[in-house]
């Protein structure tokens, strides 16, 4: 009998579960949708439900659970989530098994699996930015994910970027959100060319002059942010993720210029693409579970390949 845990990542529209081995095999991936209209007790019956079937897939009993959920977070419960609804589930509640459970923040799981197994191996200090729908940051602070005071560190979306800017969805003005998610720049494209439904890719790729200023506002946004985060907590690099990063050269090229110009007096830290992908929740997941079985010491020297686990759907 081999021994796994079982992982999830719980995204706001989709989870994606796996069974991670000791070795770091991924013995299987599988996908389902979020209930999001139900209301918060049915995602988390529906959470329950994915991780039951899950381990029955595997071989034997998990030695643990890792779970990555949206919103506040602690070790022991999803304090409270905008988009899924629920407040103050203990961990135990997302699963019927009896087994070792840890929670960890959506972003931040991500985060602590670049750290580990993606393209933040070795580095102690790096800003991990996955630019999507949203814009959310993970802190890696001396190896360890870092969620401040409260939970809420790694806000980096709703840092003001244009005080006199436009309202945000939370209701402060000009955060970098609003300029520089895959979403806004699709949105404020539409807007302005008095279209509809424009992806951020497209605006990218286009010549039009409404579409070259508003990507010029995203990379201007972008720079700016990441050059107070440099200047605050000096990383030794910044990892955009998402899929805004997916626009490699378009985004890394003229970001890394203006942060560079930005920064007077010190150097610029590299920007670097993720490693893992839309996989960073899940792999970040099971570190969590290995570490709820008393297993802190995996995740280093995994080599992982979770395009060749079968995907179960
Ligand atoms: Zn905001």
């Amino acid at each position: 009998m081999s021994s796994f845990v079982v992982a999830l990542d719980v995204g706001g529209t989709s989870m994606k579960g796996g069974l991670v081995s000791e070795s770091g095999v991924v013995l299987l991936t599988e996908r389902r949708p979020t209930p999001r209209e139900e209301g918060p007790d049915a995602a988390v019956t529906a959470i329950r439900d994915f991780i039951s079937h899950l381990a029955a897939s595997g071989d034997g009993i998990p030695s643990g659970v890792g779970l990555a959920v949206p919103g506040l977070v602690s070790e022991n419960s999803a304090v409270y989530s905008a988009n899924i609804g629920w407040r103050d589930v203990p961990a135990a509640d997302f699963t019927a098994l009896d087994v070792p459970v840890r929670l960890g923040h959506d972003v931040q799981t991500g985060g602590l699996a670049e750290n580990v197994l993606g393209a933040g191996q070795g580095v102690d200090d790096f800003l991990f930015l996955p630019i999507g729908t949203g814009i959310a940051g993970a802190l890696i602070l001396r190896g360890e994910p870092y969620g401040g005071s409260s939970g809420w560190g790694g806000e980096i979306g709703h840092i003001p970027v244009f005080p006199d800017g436009e309202q945000c969805a939370c209701g402060q003005f000009g955060c970098l959100e609003t300029y520089a998610s895959a979403a806004s720049v699709g949105r404020r494209y539409s807007q302005r060319a008095g279209l509809s439904g424009v992806k951020a890719e497209e605006v990218v790729a286009s010549d039009d002059p409404l579409a070259v200023e508003v990507w010029d506002e995203a990379v201007e946004a972008l720079s700016l942010a990441l050059a107070t985060y440099t200047l605050l907590l000096d990383p030794s690099m910044i990892v955009l993720g998402g899929g805004l990063a997916e626009a490699g050269p378009a985004l890394f090229d003229p970001v890394c210029t203006r942060l560079v110009k930005r920064l007077a007096f010190r150097d610029a830290p590299p920007l670097v693409p993720a490693a893992l992908g839309v996989d960073a929740g899940m792999l970040g997941a099971s570190l969590l579970g290995w570490r709820a079985a008393g297993r802190p010491d995996l995740g280093p020297g995994w080599t992982v390949n979770v395009r060749s686990a079968p995907l179960v759907s």
